[in-house]
C-alpha cells in the first residue's frame, strides 16, 4: 500500500467505506471499538452501520446530504457516522453542549437532511445501501472560529481521510486508539479514522469533558496504545499522569506549541514510547507535518516534515520560496487539504490559492509563520495574523467582535488573549454581556472579563495599543501575601488568569476564572506547592487566603522558624537552601515555579529572626544547628545543598561536617559568591560603619523588588519599611520587628562568616556568577581549592541582589533543574552499579 502511495493516485482513487470494508474482511471478529464494558466486532459494527444507512437512505441522506450528528461520543457516536458514510453522506458534528442559538446557526448553515441525536430502534432490515460515497465527494464538515464573525464549515472529502489513515506513520502502535477529543474538532478524524481504517481497535473514553485523572485512567485501564493529547493537555499528563501512560507506543501532540520539557518528562519515564509531534489546520485534515522526537529534545520540539501525500512550502509574500533558516508563510498542498467552506466561494478562494510550483493544484494559506531549522525540518514561530489558540481552541478574536459589535449598547470591541484568557474591551454598557455571549457562543469563545474602556487605545500607525489596554484585574487593594507560600499561591492565580497581581482576598471566579481556568489552577499549585487539592476545595474558597487556609499554610509563626517548608513534598531528594546573610530564607520561593514538582525545597533561616533567640556565635555553631534540621528532613544523603552569597559559604561548611560524618553530598549550588576569607583591618571598620542605604537596597532586590528609580540617598529605615509594605510580596508584611532581626543577623553573619576556614569536600559544584555586578565579578576558580569534583558554571545576566527576581530566575531556573535531574538519575545509575 505504501508503494503505490507517493503518487497519491491510488488512495484517492478509493473511499472511506471501501477501506473499511477492507478491515471487515481481514478480520470480521476483531474488536473494531470498545467504550466500557461492551465490545463490537467489525463484523458487527459493519452490521449495526449497514442498518443504520439503510435507514438513512430511506429518509433521503444522497451523495452530498448532510446529516446533523448531535450524540454524545458513544459506540452509538461511531455506528451513526460510519453510517452516514456508508449512506454517502457528509456527516456533521453539532456539539449537543452547544447554547441553543449557536446550535440553531450551525443547523442552519449546514442544512441538514437528517439531524441524528439518537439512534432509530429499528427491527426492520431496510434495503443494504450501496456502499456509499465517492474519493472525492464529502465526508464530513467541521466548523471552525472566523474571523468574518460566524464560524465557517471545512469540508473534507473521503480521499482527504484515507490519505491521512494510511500513511506509514500509523504503521507503528495504533492497535488501540483513544477516542476522547471533542467530536466538533478535526483530532477526531485521527482517532476515528485511522484505526477503523487499519484494522485497529477504537476505545471510546467516556462522554463529556474528561478531567486528566479519569482520562489517565482509562488509557491505563483499556491498554491504549496510541493517542492524541493537544499540547496542553500533553504538558499536564507528562507532569501528573505520567504512570498512565506506560503501554502507549506513540503519543501525537500538538494543536499548539509543544513543551520540550514535556517531551523529555515522558520520554525519560518511558524510553519505549515514540512522542510525535503533529501540526495541522482543519483544512488539511488534522495533520499536514509531523515530527517524531528521537535524539535530545532541544529548545524547541519542530513540527518536522509532510505527510507522505502533502507538500509544504514556505513561502514569501510574493509565494517565492524562502532560504532554510529564513521565516516565511507555509502553504500546504496535496491530498489532505480541503474542498474549501461550505457555501463560502470567495473566502475559499482567499485562502486556498492556485500552487504556482504543482499546475492544476491547490495550496492552503495557512496564516503560521515557520521556518526551516538546520536539519530541514520546519519549527513553528507563531501566528502571521490575529488568531489564537486558547487550550487547544481555535479562536478568531475577530468572531468575538463582530458578536459583541452585534449587541445593544456596546459601539467598539477589541477581543484579546491575555495569558490563558480570552478579554473583551469594549466601548459602552459592559452590563449583561458575558452572559448575553453565553447564549450565543461555545464556551470557548466567551470572554471570561470583559472590560468597559473610554476608547480603543491605537498606536501611531492605527493598530490596538495591547500594553494601553488596562490589565482585567486592576489591583484592588487588597491583602498582600504573608508567608512565602501565599506568595506563590498570588503568583499562580496570576499567571492562569493572565493578570499582574493578585491580591489574597480576591476570588478567583470575580477575576474571570472559569471551571476550565480552575483546572489548570489547581494542576499548576500542585505544580508549585506539590499539594494536591481537589478542585472541590477551590469553589469552597475562591481566594490565596482560604486556599492557603485549608492547606495549612498559614501559620506565620513557622515562616521565621529556622526550618522553612517551602514545598515538604515530593519523590526526589531535596533541595536545602541555606540563606544569605539577612537570615531569610523566602526569597527561595521563587524557585518553586522553576524546580520539578517532584523536588521537594526547604530553607535554612538564621536563628534569631523572631526576635527572642540569640544569633549564632560561629559558623560551626550555625551548621551543628541546620545539620539538625536537615537530618529530620533527610536522615541520609546523597545531599543537595545551595546557599546564595553568605549562604554559600554556610552550605559548603554544612557539606565539609556531613562529609565528615560519613555522609555524601552529591551537589552544591552556589549562587554569586566567594568562599570565607580572612578580612583586612580596613574591612572590619568598613562593616562597622556599613552603609545601612546600600543594605538596605540590596534587601529590597533580594526580596522580588524592582528598585528602579528608588533613591539610595534617601533610603533611610522609615523608607525601606514603607517601601517594602506597598509591594504586593510577602515581606509587605515583615514588621519593624523582624527587619530589625534581620538587620542584625546580617552585621553578625558578616563577622562570623569571615573567620570560617573551609576544608575540601567532595562534591560536584553547580556555581552561577551575576554579570552586572560592576568589577565585582566573581570567578568560579576561587573555589576549586575547597571542591573535590566538577565545577559546573553558568552566568545570569543580572545583578548579585537581583538573582532570585523572575528575570534572573528565568536563566537560573531551568538550568539548576535540569542540573538536579542529571544528578538524580546518575545518581540511580550509580547505585545500580555498585549493586
Ligand atoms: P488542530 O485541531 O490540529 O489544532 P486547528 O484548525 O484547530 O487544528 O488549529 C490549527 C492551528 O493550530 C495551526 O494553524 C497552528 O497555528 C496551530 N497548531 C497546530 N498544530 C501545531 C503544532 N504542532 N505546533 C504549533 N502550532 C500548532
Amino acid at each position: 500500500m505504501a508503494a503505490s502511495f507517493a503518487s497519491g493516485f491510488a488512495l484517492s482513487a478509493r473511499t472511506v467505506t471501501e477501506f473499511f470494508a477492507a478491515s471487515v474482511a481481514r478480520n470480521p471478529a476483531a474488536v473494531a471499538v470498545v467504550s466500557g464494558e461492551t465490545e463490537l466486532t467489525y463484523a458487527e459494527l459493519a452490521e449495526r452501520s449497514d442498518r443504520l444507512a439503510g435507514h438513512l437512505r430511506q429518509h433521503g441522506v444522497r451523495p452530498e446530504s448532510r446529516v446533523a450528528v448531535l450524540l454524545p461520543r458513544s459506540v452509538d457516536y461511531v455506528v451513526a457516522v460510519l453510517a452516514v458514510v456508508k449512506a454517502g453522506g457528509v456527516y456533521v458534528p453539532v456539539d449537543p453542549e452547544y447554547p441553543p442559538e449557536r446550535r440553531r446557526y450551525l443547523l442552519a448553515d449546514a442544512r441538514p437532511v437528517v439531524v441524528l441525536d439518537a439512534l432509530p430502534a429499528t427491527e426492520d432490515r431496510p434495503e443494504p445501501p450501496p456502499a456509499g460515497g465517492h474519493p472525492l465527494g464529502a465526508a464530513y464538515i467541521m466548523y471552525t472560529s472566523g474571523s468574518t464573525g460566524t464560524p465557517k464549515g471545512v469540508e473534507v472529502t473521503h480521499a482527504d481521510i484515507v490519505a491521512l489513515t494510511q500513511d506509514p506513520c500509523f504503521a507503528q502502535g495504533h492497535e488501540r486508539v483513544l477516542l476522547h477529543s471533542p467530536q466538533v474538532f478535526d483530532a477526531s478524524t485521527y482517532e476515528l479514522w485511522v484505526p477503523l481504517l487499519r484494522g485497529g481497535t477504537v476505545v471510546v473514553a467516556p462522554p463529556g469533558r474528561l478531567d486528566t485523572e479519569r482520562l489517565a485512567r482509562t488509557v491505563a485501564e483499556h491498554g491504549v496504545t496510541a493517542l492524541w493529547l493537544t499540547a496542553g493537555l500533553f504538558s499536564v499528563m507528562a507532569e501528573h499522569h505520567a504512570e498512565a501512560l506506560a503501554g502507549v507506543r506513540q503519543l501525537w501532540t500538538g494543536g499548539d506549541v509543544v513543551s520540550p520539557q514535556a517531551v523529555r518528562r515522558v520520554r525519560e519515564a518511558h524510553p519505549d514510547l515514540t512522542v510525535v509531534n503533529g501540526y495541522g489546520p482543519t483544512e488539511t485534515t488534522t495533520f499536514a507535518a509531523r515530527h517524531p522526537v528521537t535524539g535530545d529534545v532541544g529548545a524547541v520540539v519542530p513540527i518536522g516534515a509532510a505527510m507522505d501525500a502533502m507538500r509544504l512550502y514556505v513561502l514569501d509574500e510574493r509565494l517565492r520560496l524562502v532560504p532554510p533558516g529564513v521565516t516565511g508563510e507555509l502553504y500546504i498542498a496535496g491530498t489532505g487539504v480541503a474542498r474549501g467552506y461550505l457555501d463560502q466561494p470567495a473566502l475559499t478562494a482567499e485562502r486556498f490559492v492556485a500552487d504556482p510550483y504543482m499546475p492544476g493544484e491547490r495550496m492552503y494559506r495557512s496564516g503560521d509563520l515557520v521556518r526551516r531549522n538546520a536539519d530541514g525540518a520546519l519549527e513553528f514561530l507563531g501566528r502571521a495574523d490575529d488568531q489564537v489558540k486558547l487550550r487547544g481552541f481555535r479562536i478568531e478574536p475577530a468572531e468575538v467582535e463582530a458578536v459583541l459589535r452585534g449587541h445593544p449598547g456596546i459601539t467598539q470591541a477589541v477581543v484579546l488573549a491575555r495569558g490563558d484568557r480570552l478579554v473583551a474591551y469594549v466601548v459602552g454598557e459592559t452590563e449583561g454581556v458575558r452572559e448575553a455571549l453565553a447564549q450565543r457562543l461555545p464556551d470557548y469563545l466567551v470572554p471570561s472579563a470583559v472590560v468597559p474602556v473610554e476608547a480603543i487605545p491605537l498606536t501611531a500607525n492605527g493598530k490596538v495599543d495591547r500594553a494601553a489596554l488596562p490589565d482585567p484585574a486592576a489591583p484592588t487593594g487588597g491583602r498582600a501575601p504573608r508567608t512565602p507560600q501565599e506568595e506563590a499561591l498570588c503568583e499562580v492565580f496570576a499567571e492562569v488568569l493572565g493578570v499582574h497581581r493578585v491580591g489574597i482576598d480576591e476570588s478567583f471566579f470575580d477575576l474571570g476564572g472559569h471551571s476550565l481556568l480552575a483546572t489548570r489552577l489547581i494542576s499548576r499549585i500542585r505544580a508549585v506547592l506539590g499539594v494536591e487539592l481537589p478542585i472541590r476545595a477551590l469553589f469552597q474558597s475562591p481566594t490565596v487566603a482560604g486556599l492557603a487556609g485549608q492547606l495549612q499554610l498559614d501559620v506565620q509563626e513557622d515562616t521565621l522558624g529556622v526550618l522553612l517548608p517551602l514545598r515538604p513534598h515530593g519523590t526526589r531528594p531535596p533541595l536545602f537552601c541555606v540563606h544569605p546573610a539577612g537570615g531569610l530564607s523566602w526569597p527561595y520561593g521563587a524557585l518553586l515555579q522553576h524546580l520539578d514538582p517532584d523536588v521537594p525545597l526547604y530553607g535554612l533561616q538564621a536563628r534569631g529572626l523572631a526576635g527572642d533567640e540569640e544569633p549564632a556565635a560561629s559558623v560551626a555553631d550555625m551548621v551543628e544547628d541546620y545539620l539538625a534540621q536537615l537530618r529530620a528532613v533527610q536522615p541520609h544523603g546523597p545531599y543537595h545543598l545551595l546557599g546564595w552569597s553568605f549562604g554559600a559559604v554556610v552550605a559548603h561548611a554544612l557539606a565539609e561536617r556531613l562529609q565528615e560524618l560519613g555522609e555524601r553530598t552529591d551537589l552544591l549550588v552556589v549562587i554569586d559568591a566567594v568562599p570565607a576569607k580572612p578580612l583586612p583591618e580596613e574591612a572590619r571598620e568598613q562593616i562597622a560603619a556599613l552603609e545601612m542605604s546600600k543594605v538596605y537596597l540590596g534587601m529590597l532586590e533580594a526580596f522580588h523588588i524592582d528598585t528602579d528609580g528608588i533613591d539610595e540617598a534617601g533610603l533611610t529605615h522609615e523608607e525601606f519599611l514603607r517601601i517594602l509594605s506597598a509591594e504586593n510580596t510577602a515581606f509587605a508584611t515583615m514588621d519593624e520587628r523582624i527587619a530589625e532581626a534581620a538587620m542584625r543577623i546580617l552585621q553578625n553573619n558578616v563577622a562570623i562568616g569571615a573567620l570560617h576556614r573551609h576544608g575540601r569536600v567532595a562534591t560536584d559544584l553547580l556555581i552561577f556568577t551575576a554579570t552586572d555586578n560592576g568589577e565585582y565579578v566573581i570567578d568560579p576558580e576561587v573555589w576549586s581549592p575547597y571542591i573535590e569534583g566538577r565545577i559546573l558554571h553558568h552566568r545570569v545576566t543580572s545583578s548579585h541582589h537581583a538573582l532570585m527576581q523572575p528575570e534572573s530566575l528565568r536563566q537560573l531556573g531551568p538550568a539548576l533543574a535540569a542540573e538536579l535531574r542529571s544528578h538524580h538519575t546518575h545518581h540511580i545509575h550509580s547505585t545500580h552499579r555498585e549493586d
